[in-house]
């Protein structure tokens, strides 16, 4: 892809979208617009992961996370540069104990249109009245597997029985948008999709296959398990799914439908051609760090200018990166930048 647009027209760049008029927003030297931000509340998770943290998180919870305020001058600031979703997550971000009043916080900046939250699921059931409460819109749960074993194995937590219990008690009882994440590894892949087929045949949900990525924390699991999407994708259309047509506001998963079922199948592809292509992502890490891609190889603190609550200092320098965001991850050349896990800065 070219640079189309130069620093000066990045600066000018206007967004025009319902009500809001004349909202300067955050563009890219390769003319994406950044309109979603991805704040990791906390880096600190209680599970372990076996792609992710596989001896568990090391040491004690951080004590120097942002605080509530630096967190509203972060919303605050991204609102302003017309940011559109905020997803709170981490870490495990319901560890945070005051993670509704981030929601809440979230929700009542001007233009945040959606405010989505990715867990673990764990205690679930505990956080639904907060959620519904606080006006969260979208929920995003990993299940690497429905085979109570295979989640135990991957997780270490033998929690799947009550997690599903507590997601139909939210599918039940709330409004709140419900997506399950499920990493694609070549040992647990296709014997996964047998068991998400017959949990979604009759619920409303997505299941997103991701396909597993390296982290400079996991290139020997990597090597063994990474596996690319295409016998999955070729398998679902044979089965009669069909990929439905991406729209202007489509995340990063191709979505398949099926007539005999009332759930959707994702395939998130991070290492297809084109992927970084339509990247409207910007990632801010618990401690305040701005990282430009997932993989980049260097951040930008913005704590400082939180702690002073200088908002205007905040979209200067959220616009003075732009020209430098990259235009894609290097992940194909095995190159995964400063991640090495993505509890870091929340995948
Ligand atoms: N703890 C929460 C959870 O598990 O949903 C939020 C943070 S977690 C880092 C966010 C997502 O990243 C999860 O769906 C997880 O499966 C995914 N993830 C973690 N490591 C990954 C990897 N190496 N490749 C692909 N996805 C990964
Ligand atoms: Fe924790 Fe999520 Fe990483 Fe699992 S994937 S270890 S739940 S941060």
């Amino acid at each position: 892809m070219q640079a189309t647009i130069n620093a000066l027209e990045v600066e000018n760049a206007l967004l025009y979208t319902g009500q809001r008029t004349n909202v300067p927003v955050l563009m890219d030297s390769f003319a994406r617009r950044l309109t979603y931000l991805r704040f990791s509340v906390t880096d600190f998770c209680n599970f372990r992961c076996n792609y992710c943290l596989p001896n568990g998180y090391q040491g004690q919870r951080p004590k120097n996370e942002l605080t509530l305020a630096e967190i509203a001058f972060l919303f605050e600031g991204f609102a302003q540069l017309g940011t559109q979703k905020i997803r709170l997550t981490g870490g495990e971000p319901t560890i945070r104990s005051d993670l509704i009043d981030i929601i809440a916080l979230a929700k009542q900046q001007t233009g945040i249109e959606t405010v989505a939250v990715s867990s673990n699921g764990y205690k679930l059931g505990k956080h639904i009245a907060g959620f519904r409460a606080a006006g969260l819109t979208q929920l995003n749960i990993s299940i690497d597997s429905f085979d109570p074993f295979m989640f135990k194995q991957i997780t270490g937590f033998d929690i799947l029985p009550q997690l599903l219990k507590d997601i139909d008690a939210l599918l039940d009882t709330t409004d709140i948008r419900l997506k399950i994440n499920g990493i694609l590894t070549a040992s647990n892949g296709m014997d996964n999709l047998a068991l998400v087929l017959d949990y979604i045949k009759h619920r409303p949900v997505t299941y997103r296959f991701i396909e597993f990525m390296q982290t400079s924390d996991n290139r020997q699991l990597f090597f063994t398990e990474h596996t690319r999407a295409v016998a999955m994708k070729h398998y679902l259309l044979m089965q009669g799914w069909q990929p439905l047509t991406r729209t202007s506001d489509a995340g990063p998963a191709t979505e398949y439908a099926h007539p005999d079922y009332v759930g959707r199948i994702g395939i998130i592809e991070p290492y297809a051609a084109h992927f970084c292509e339509s990247c409207n992502r910007l990632r801010v890490s618990s401690v305040g760090k701005v990282h430009l891609c997932l993989f980049d190889s260097s951040h930008y603190d913005l704590r400082p200018l939180l702690a002073a609550g200088d908002i205007a200092g905040l979209k200067d320098v959220l616009q003075g990166l732009m020209p430098i965001k990259p235009e894609h991850h290097l992940l194909t050349e095995h190159n995964s930048g400063l991640m090495t896990n993505l509890s870091l800065v929340g995948g």
